[in-house]
């Protein structure tokens, strides 16, 4: 996966369409990401006693990584992000738009 936790991302599909938000966690083996604020969902938890009422719970659901680009911390566009190894063999990431290291 391309993407990193710390990330910023826009997101390209669905209901949160165009929304900016951070990467907090991702699951790389279902090639899914989870954004702050992005893919509300909420969870409804049942009482654990008769006299208390269930409780909702909102937190932000995981989403296919194919539909979030990363913004560039350079150019602060959206961008797709490519590859170059450097001397020492060490592989970064770079913005193909502004062909900058991010
Ligand atoms: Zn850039």
């Amino acid at each position: 996966m391309k993407l990193q936790k710390g990330d910023q991302v826009q997101i390209l599909a669905g209901k949160d369409k165009g929304k900016k938000g951070k990467i907090i966690q991702i699951f790389p083996d279902s090639d899914r990401i989870v954004v702050e604020g992005v893919n509300k969902m909420v969870k409804h938890l049942r009482a654990k006693r008769e006299n208390e009422g269930g409780q909702r719970v909102e937190f932000d659901g995981p989403f296919r990584a194919d539909n979030a680009a990363l913004i560039c911390s350079k150019c602060n566009k959206p961008t797709r992000i490519g590859y170059k190894f450097l001397e020492n063999k060490k592989k970064t990431r770079t913005c193909k738009k502004c062909k900058q290291t991010i």
